[in-house]
C-alpha cells in the first residue's frame, strides 16, 4: 500500500556561507551583507545605525586619499605604576596592539580634507576602549601644537571610555595637558573642530573633546561624563528618553551639529572654508 509509505524527509542542503560575509546590525538586528555595509561607510542601510570604526577607517573616510602622514607612530605607553589586574598592564598593551594593529589608542598626523590642510588626531575604541593614558594625551597635545606651528585647522575625532585607570594620576593629568594645548591653539587663532563618536565619555569629554570651536557628533552617539546608570543611581530620578544621545545634546545646546558619517568630510570642509581665510595653496 503506497499511501502510508513515508516520504523521505526533505533535507535542505545548507548553503555554506563563508564566515564574516554577513553582519548583524546591533540596533535593528537585520542581517546585512558586509560589502554593502562597508560601501555605506559602515552605517546600517536599514536603520542608519553607525557602527564603530577603527581610527584608520575613520581617516580613510574623512581625509583625502593618500594625504595622511602619521606622526610619532612609535610612541608607546610606559607602565609608571607597575599595574596588574588579571593581566599585567604591559601584557594588556601587547594584547591590544595585536588585536587592533596600532600601538596606542590614538593616531595623529598631517592630512588634507578636500584639499584643505589639517592636523587630525583620531582615538580608536578597539584599543583599550580608546582610553586616555599618557600617550593619547601626548598625541592630542602634539597634534594641537603642530596645528599652531603649521597654522592649520585641528580636527580631533573622539571615541573613548575616559581616562585609563592603569596609569592612574598620570592619565588624569592628560586632561589639563590637552586642555592647555587647545588653549594655546585658540590663542593663536587656529580653528579646532571636535568630532564626537559613539561612545565619548569621562576624562576625554571633560577635556579636549568638549573644547572644540565647533563640536560635531555622529547620529545617536552616546556622549557624557558618567554613564546613565551611575547618574540615575546618584540622583534617584528617572532620566529623560534619549538622555546623553547626540540628538538630545544638540537640543540642549551642548553640541553644534549632528552629522551623518558620509557627510562628515564635506561638512568639515565647508566649516573650514567659511571660518578660515584661504591661502592660495589650500585651493583644490
Ligand atoms: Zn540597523
Amino acid at each position: 500500500m503506497a499511501w502510508f509509505k513515508r516520504k523521505e524527509p526533505k533535507i535542505e542542503k545548507k548553503v555554506k556561507i563563508p564566515e564574516g560575509l554577513w553582519v548583524k546590525c546591533e540596533n535593528c538586528k537585520e542581517i546585512i551583507y558586509r560589502k554593502e555595509l562597508e560601501n555605506n561607510f559602515k552605517v546600517c542601510p536599514k536603520c542608519h545605525y553607525h557602527f564603530r570604526i577603527s581610527a584608520k577607517e575613520r581617516i580613510s573616510i574623512m581625509t583625502d586619499s593618500g594625504s595622511f602622514i602619521e606622526l610619532d607612530p612609535e610612541l608607546k605607553s610606559p607602565d609608571p605604576l607597575g599595574f596588574k589586574d588579571t593581566l599585567s598592564y604591559k601584557d594588556r598593551l601587547l594584547e591590544n596592539e595585536k588585536k587592533s594593529g596600532i600601538k596606542e589608542a590614538a593616531i595623529y598626523g598631517d592630512a588634507k580634507i578636500n584639499g584643505k590642510e589639517v592636523v587630525i588626531a583620531v582615538l580608536d575604541f578597539s584599543f583599550m576602549g580608546g582610553s586616555m593614558g599618557t600617550v593619547v594625551g601626548e598625541k592630542v597635545t602634539k597634534a594641537a601644537e603642530r596645528a599652531v606651528e603649521r597654522k592649520v585647522t585641528l580636527v580631533v575625532v573622539s571615541s573613548s571610555g575616559g581616562a585609563r585607570m592603569q596609569e592612574g594620576m598620570f592619565s588624569l593629568m592628560q586632561m589639563a595637558k590637552t586642555a592647555q594645548a587647545i588653549g594655546k591653539l585658540k590663542e593663536a587663532g587656529q580653528l579646532y573642530i571636535s568630532v564626537l563618536t559613539d561612545p565619548t565619555f569621562g576624562g576625554v569629554t571633560a577635556s579636549f573633546a568638549m573644547l572644540g570651536d565647533i563640536i560635531i557628533a555622529e547620529p545617536k552617539s552616546l556622549i557624557g561624563f558618567a554613564g546613565p546608570r551611575v547618574i540615575q543611581e546618584t540622583i534617584k530620578q528617572q532620566l529623560p528618553e534619549g538622555f546623553q544621545r547626540a540628538e538630545f545634546l544638540l537640543e540642549h545646546g551642548m553640541i553644534d551639529l549632528v552629522v551623518e558619517r558620509k557627510e562628515l568630510k564635506n561638512t568639515i570642509y565647508k566649516i573650514i572654508d567659511i571660518l578660515v581665510p584661504s591661502k592660495k595653496s589650500d585651493e583644490i
